[in-house]
């Protein structure tokens, strides 16, 4: 059995443990719902709970389909034992239906279903408030070795169509997710933090209702309910 060691750094939804295992890592994830970079807050009780079951479920998920991710298991209610990775501060987000950012920045309409999926990078920067980037940044600022890129896209785009097929048969439509990615111990390319609610946003099929952090975020209903729906579904 693994054991909590030292506290390596707490962020707003986890806090990361080392182990007695240099290479394995602990995270914990917490009850506290923020948005807009922190500036709206909450303690929910339950929301830790959620988010680890429902990236577990999906974390799992995808290391069965082949997709390298660091989860090596669920430990306890809120805690999860993953790999430790060398994290690049790039988001990767893929988009199937307008909504969020895209919405502000290009105009297109809430709901504009895409011809095809849109991948798009952010910069991981509080300060800076996570801006747009493009691959050039990538390379001029080296913030992920430049080789990895054409993998990181290609497996968020089979993460999409697996990720898409399943909450389809589940009656929930991906509208959009972040993934973020680093290296493993071994050296290969990896998806690491989590998927939840928190990373994506997810539509009932058949009313359209918002099960994701946006109920948080524009006050559109209890946030747990809809991660409880979530979860309901996909472990049906
Ligand atoms: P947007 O760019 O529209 O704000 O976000 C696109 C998708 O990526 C949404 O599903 C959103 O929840 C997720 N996302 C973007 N930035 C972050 C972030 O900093 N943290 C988390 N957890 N998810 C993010």
């Amino acid at each position: 059995m693994v054991k909590r060691t030292r506290r390596l750094y707490e962020g707003k939804a986890k806090v990361v443990y080392e182990t007695d295992d240099p290479n394995k890592l602990i995270l914990f994830f917490k009850d506290s719902a923020t948005a807009f970079d922190g500036a709206k807050k909450a303690e929910l009780k339950g929301k830790g709970t959620l988010n680890n079951t429902i990236s577990s479920l999906i974390f799992e998920m995808l290391n069965s389909r082949g997709i390298r991710t660091h989860f090596i298991k669920r430990l306890s209610d809120n805690e999860m034992l993953v790999w430790r990775a060398k994290r690049f501060p790039v988001e990767v987000v893929v988009r199937n239906i307008a909504a969020g950012s895209v919405v502000k920045r290009l105009g297109f309409k809430e709901g504009d279903v895409f011809k095809k999926p849109l991948v798009e990078l952010f910069y991981k920067n509080d300060e800076l408030h996570d801006p747009l980037i493009c691959e050039e940044h990538v390379r001029l600022m080296n913030l992920a070795p430049v080789e990895t890129l054409p993998l990181m896209k290609e497996t968020a785009l089979k993460v999409n169509r697996i990720l898409g097929e399943f909450f389809s048969e589940h009656y929930i439509k991906l509208v959009d997710f972040k993934l973020e990615f680093g290296l493993l111990p071994d050296g290969e390319l990896a998806i690491v933090d989590e998927i939840s609610p928190d990373s994506m946003r997810l539509w009932d099929a058949k009313t359209g209702e918002k099960l994701d952090k946006d109920r948080f975020r524009f006050d559109l209903g209890d946030l747990l309910e809809g991660y409880r729906k979530v979860l309901n579904r996909i472990s049906e």
